[in-house]
């Protein structure tokens, strides 16, 4: 169960952002059954980030990384290093050439 829980968080979402674009108010009288759905998917996907993940701070757990550039990826061109500056959590994001980047 609870390894499905980003999955069934995922999907309330995707349901209710999809029951808003294709607008079934004429099949729901309340039309905030569709906010329901998405609040209730972002809640789960909260409560699973939050008491699965081991970060330290809260906004890391639910993927808010405070990233900062701290080099270049030495095997591949225009790869930038960024590291979180609250969990050491590390990503590389490849720059396309010509950005005029710091
Ligand atoms: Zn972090």
């Amino acid at each position: 169960m609870k390894k499905n829980a980003p999955f069934i968080g995922y999907s309330l979402i995707f349901l209710g952002v999809a029951f808003i674009v294709v607008d079934t108010s004429a099949l729901f009288h309340m039309y905030y059954f569709h906010y329901v759905f998405i609040i209730v998917g972002v809640v789960i996907l909260l409560t699973y980030y939050l008491t699965t993940r081991k970060e330290k701070s809260l906004l890391c757990r639910i993927g808010f990384h405070k990233f900062e550039h701290v080099g270049w990826d030495d095997d591949v061109p225009f790869r930038l290093i960024y590291r979180c500056q609250r969990c050491g959590y590390e990503k590389k994001v490849i720059r396309s050439s010509g950005g005029g980047g710091p």
